[in-house]
């Protein structure tokens, strides 16, 4: 018997759709995709193109008309401002169905028994139901959870968003929904500068460091143990590193490998299937961002490797001993 191996998902597309002068660091994905084909077990990815989201999958978060003018190419100048991809390039509307899509392909992987699965891209949290922003036009977190909720045995879903920007897309489209619970651990001063509010927020000052998010990270996931999750949605930006061009954390790459440990740990302990969105990364250099990626895409890749048990590693930690800055859940 062959071991299981990591699902990922990408395609050129996610580089080359979009214009090489665009402020966003197109490359990332390119070079992201070249180092996973380089380092250590790098055998234990299995990599696959997606096939194009399907418009009917999309439609069960997005109003019809916004979903209708992007894919006609006619988006306002405004709309495509707010979403800031620009220059803007036709080819956006295929890189953002494949990539909407790769989403897709991963969560029909949970399906088919898989324990963990990922798309090397999106994490579209910004987007709202008729409008996109912040480089997200449609909200592969949302159309995965509304996807999965039609799976009879799927009743609740967790989207634990560890993105430095707030998660105000998906909190604004689940907010009267009580099968999804959104949790997002955000920069208080990032974008977006208004915030919605998720189920569980927590916001960190400027220059916050390991010590602190890890020990308030490890309280969230000690909170939610008792909450009875069928499947988890990981968006799992690096954009908190101290080297961001985008974010005001100053979390080490070292932080981060043990901010991902700390939620895969909990999933393998919980036995609950996770699928990982890549979420934003911007550094410079955008070596530090592939970096951080690289180590997320690869603690994946080991865990489908170990049986699903506890590993009881998860550190108990007293609620009281915790300085905290997040309010308190709602479901
Ligand atoms: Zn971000």
């Amino acid at each position: 018997m062959t071991d299981p191996i990591f699902n990922l998902y990408y395609d050129e597309i996610y580089s080359s759709g979009l214009d090489p002068s665009a402020r966003f660091p197109v490359s990332r994905y390119q070079k992201l995709h070249h180092r996973l084909k380089q380092v250590d077990h790098s055998n234990s990815i299995q990599w696959a193109s997606p096939d194009l989201a399907k418009v009917d999958d999309i439609l069960l978060v997005h109003d019809e008309q916004y979903v209708e003018r992007f894919l006609d190419g006619q988006l306002t100048e405004k709309e495509r401002r707010r979403i800031g991809l620009r220059p803007w390039r036709d080819s956006i509307v295929e890189r953002t169905l494949r990539l909407t899509g790769g989403a897709l392909a991963a969560l029909h992987d949970i399906f088919q028994g898989q324990f963990i699965a990922g798309n090397m891209a999106g994490g579209t949290h910004h987007a709202f139901r008729d409008q996109g922003a912040g480089y997200c036009i449609f909200n592969d977190l949302a159309i995965c959870a509304e996807k999965a909720l039609q799976e009879k045995d799927v009743n609740r879903v967790l989207i634990l968003d560890l993105d430095v920007h707030q998660g105000d897309g998906t909190a604004e489209i689940f907010k009267q929904d009580d099968r999804v619970f959104t949790v997002s651990l955000h920069g208080l001063n990032n974008f977006p500068f208004r915030k919605k509010v998720s189920n569980w927020d927590v916001g960190f000052e400027n220059e916050t460091g390991d010590e602190e998010y890890l020990e308030s990270l490890a309280k969230v996931l000690g909170h939610l143990r008792s909450m009875n999750f069928d499947l988890l949605f990981y968006q799992a930006g690096v954009d908190g590193l101290a080297t961001d061009a985008l974010g005001l954390l100053a979390l080490s790459r070292r932080g981060l490998a043990k901010r991902n440990q700390l939620v895969m740990d909990w999933c393998e302990e919980m036995n609950m299937p996770m699928v990982v969105f890549m979420g934003g990364g911007y550094a410079k250099p955008i070596e530090d961002t592939v970096d951080a990626f690289t180590d997320l895409f690869m603690e994946a890749a080991k865990r489908v490797k170990k049986n699903v048990t506890a590993t009881g590693s998860f550190p108990k930690i007293s609620l009281d001993e915790v300085k905290y800055k997040g309010t308190e859940p709602t479901w």
